[in-house]
């Protein structure tokens, strides 16, 4: 990795700057948004930098990438905790893998996802923590059901008895600029309270905003921003 640790160290003191700048405008206290480093396509280097550096967590879109990266991470004696999240896309094929290797899984999506990590779950003896991943910006492009899909979505996960369900993520759509990307950040958000409400859950989560669009998320109340290229560089 080209990047050191210093550099890394000036590149989170200047995202951290950001989300409070945008907090204090909207009201906001800081330390209501997390920053998740991601860390994919990156060595395993990078988590030992975020892990260094006080982060609790990394972000992940590739369970075998993922899987190596933190086998890697954990053989170091002097590795800190950390906890390895999955942003990416999940086939139902690999909820095994990802139940077993990621400490919370945000790309929910789909009925049949949502049987197979509980299953997986329970044979682990664990309690998987999950975020539904919702299309909010009606991107045919990207991942997530479907707004209308949210509540039915919802009600099987929490009928899931090895899974948590912690809140909700999304992606902006790709190229619909940061306008768009607020107004789905915004929708997410009217979903998230709209499903708490009717569900009478705890929804705390909301899993939107990336090094493009951390402004957006933030000012619409993002809780945890996913943040790879403004840390580590570009992929
Ligand atoms: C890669 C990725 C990110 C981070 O993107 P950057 O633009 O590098 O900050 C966030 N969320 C998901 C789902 C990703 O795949």
């Amino acid at each position: 990795m080209e990047l050191t640790f210093e550099a890394f160290r000036e590149n989170a003191g200047r995202v951290r700057g950001r989300v409070a700048e945008v907090c204090a405008r909207a009201g906001r206290a800081p330390t209501e948004v997390e920053v998740l480093p991601v860390t994919k396509t990156h060595p395993a280097a990078a988590a030992a930098f975020a892990a260094r550096l006080g982060f609790h967590a990394v972000g992940e879109n590739r369970v075998q990438e993922a899987a190596a990266k933190r086998a890697e991470f954990e053989a170091d004696a002097a590795a800190q905790p950390l906890r390895w999240e999955l942003i990416g896309h999940l086939q139902s094929n690999k909820a095994r893998l990802a139940a077993a290797r990621f400490d919370r899984v945000q790309s929910v999506d789909g009925a049949k996802l949502l049987r197979e990590l509980d299953k997986a779950s329970a044979a682990l003896g664990k309690t998987l923590p999950v975020l539904l991943q919702v299309n909010a910006g009606r991107d045919p492009a990207n991942f997530g059901a479907e707004p209308e899909a949210a509540p039915a979505l919802l009600e099987q996960a929490l009928a899931c008895a090895h899974l948590r369900v912690e809140g909700l993520m999304t992606l902006a759509p790709l190229d619909g600029g940061n306008a768009a990307a607020r107004r789905c950040f915004a929708n997410l958000r009217e979903i998230r309270d709209r499903l708490a409400r009717d569900f009478g859950a705890a929804l705390p989560v909301l899993s939107m905003g990336m090094s493009g669009d951390l402004d957006e998320a933030v000012a619409e109340g993002s809780t945890l921003v996913r943040v790879g290229t403004a840390l580590f560089g570009s992929r």
